[in-house]
């Protein structure tokens, strides 16, 4: 399998350190907002590289962070993300009573009340999309505002060996002159950045640090919105240290076989990770392999929210992007059918493509699994070899080449006959994470007790009189009762988690 690693900016042969096992972090959301389908297509991504080289027999530990003190940059001295956030809440609660309808947060003063809302919001939506590392949640997804300590520690230690100083302002700042590899991943040199090339946003800190692109460690600010007791007084970690400190700690090793995440993060969010892991681990690498996945773009455009093409997830979901509710597992397979290193763009006609690439693939599996009621067990499914599995395998082995993948299944499709053919469209279509579970047999939603039934029939009737505040009132409900909510063009369907 070969894979572009951005660091050295060329396709290498995948090999981890250890034998058959991998570690991966990826990036997680800042949880001060819903996260948007461009967020989407990233983690989609990194949950198609976890479920690919799981089918190719590795023991893969994937690890995403959720950024619960991200809005803490060291360029972030204007207005704290979590008081914008904080502003919007309120007026959409002032909003929502004026119709008559109850607010969601009991605090929206609270910023950790706020970053836990959107943490759960997060999660609930990534369990939709089938991104599995949500579905392991306790351990792979590590918080912010729980990795305090070890940020500590990590600072500690760079103070200790010279790799970061305490500046006049009394923050602590990492030394990028004693990194002598600072610039490799993004292609900057210090030079460039002493000039100002890179993208770095001039702050009042320019003048106090020992070079511009010096950047925060701890920040003492007693008045901050978060904060923390440290060595350095009362104040917040920058927004770099989080990753490094999740990273090693949640995957238990200082160099961790990938690392990915959007391309905006290259620099410096990843040029200054791998400093500051490198300084204080003394290892040369951090991760081996670097893998950015560019934006996505809705009808050939950026998303804003100015220009009013800016969509959740659950916009796409609930029908608010393109006029009709649309399946996850169709949003899903819109969000990854283009190579993960080219701009994709997110279209109308885009999902009634995929919605007809869905249809042919379930179709697919329920006309085979009623031929074959009987398919054996999982194991037999996870190692079977056919034309096709080995079609998509050498498709994805190319530097993941998934609408080469794609195009080997549909083309597959009608000449699938046999229990083994079924047995390896399940294998591939589990990559693509589509779920084909229950589509012979669909779990009746009679069998639910009596006031979930009811939660289920207002839902779909606030949903059908597109009064989404109440249908996301009553799906959070559901979520409360311990139901899995999945949304489709059918209506809602429940599941006991
Ligand atoms: P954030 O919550 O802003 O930290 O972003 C979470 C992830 O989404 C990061 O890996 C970003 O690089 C990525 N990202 C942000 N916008 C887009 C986009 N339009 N397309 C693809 N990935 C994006
Ligand atoms: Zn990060």
């Amino acid at each position: 399998m070969r894979l572009y690693n951005s660091l050295g900016r060329k396709l290498e042969k995948f090999e981890s350190v250890q034998d058959k096992k991998v570690t991966m972090y990826s990036c997680g959301p800042t949880v001060y907002d819903y996260a948007h389908i461009g967020n989407f297509r990233s983690f989609l991504n990194s949950d198609l590289l976890r479920r690919f080289l799981e089918f190719k027999g590795y023991d893969v530990h994937h690890v995403m962070n959720i950024t619960d003190v991200g809005h803490l940059t060291e360029d972030d001295f204007a207005e704290d993300k979590m008081i914008v956030a904080s502003r919007r809440i309120k007026a959409g609660i002032k909003e929502a009573k004026k119709q008559g309808k109850t607010d969601f947060l009991s605090n929206p003063n609270d910023p950790y009340e706020i970053a836990a809302f959107y943490a759960d919001a997060f999660i609930n939506d990534a369990k939709l999309l089938n991104i599995k590392v949500a579905d392991e949640s306790e351990t792979n997804m590590p918080r912010a505002t729980n990795t305090i300590a070890g940020m500590q520690s990590m600072i500690s230690k760079l103070l200790e060996n010279g790799s970061a100083y305490v500046a006049e302002d009394k923050a602590v700042y990492f030394d990028v002159s004693t990194f002598k590899n600072y610039g490799e991943l993004s292609g900057n040199s210090l030079d460039d950045l002493k000039s100002g090339a890179g993208g770095r946003v001039e702050d009042e800190t320019q003048s106090i640090k020992k070079h511009p692109a010096d950047f925060l460690l701890w920040k003492p600010d007693t008045k901050h919105i978060m904060k923390w007791d440290s060595p350095w007084g009362v104040g917040y970690p920058g927004w770099h240290i989080e990753c490094s400190v999740m990273a090693k700690e949640a995957l238990g090793c200082n160099v961790i076989d990938i690392h990915t995440g959007g391309e905006d993060l290259v620099f410096p969010h990843h040029e200054c990770e791998i400093a500051q892991s490198c300084a204080s681990s003394g290892e040369d690498r951090f991760a081996n392999f670097w893998i950015h996945t560019r934006f996505l773009l809705v009808d050939g455009k950026k998303m804003s929210k100015s220009k009013g093409n800016f969509y959740t997830a659950r916009d796409v979901l609930e029908g608010r992007a393109t006029g009709s509710p649309v399946e996850a597992d169709v949003l899903r397979f819109e969000l990854l059918k283009t190579h993960y290193r080219q701009n994709a763009n997110f279209t109308a006609k885009g999902i009634t493509d995929s919605a007809s690439n869905i249809k042919k693939i379930k179709d697919t599996v329920s006309r085979l699994q009623q031929e074959h009621a009987e398919i054996g067990d999982q194991s037999q499914i996870n190692t079977i070899e056919s034309k096709l599995t080995k079609d998509f395998e050498s498709a994805l082995d190319e530097d993941l080449n998934v609408s080469e993948a794609i195009a080997s299944i549909l083309g597959s499709l009608k000449n699938l006959k046999t229990s083994d053919d079924l047995k390896s469209l399940l294998r591939v279509v589990s990559v693509l994470g589509i779920n084909t579970q229950g589509l012979a047999s669909k779990e009746k939603t009679s069998s639910f007790p009596d006031n979930i039934l009811s939660l289920v029939a207002k839902l779909n009737s606030a949903r059908g009189s597109k009064d989404y505040n109440a249908s996301d009132a009553i799906r959070d409900e559901l979520v409360e009762l311990g139901y899995e909510v999945r949304i489709s063009a059918q209506g809602a369907e429940v599941k006991k988690k």
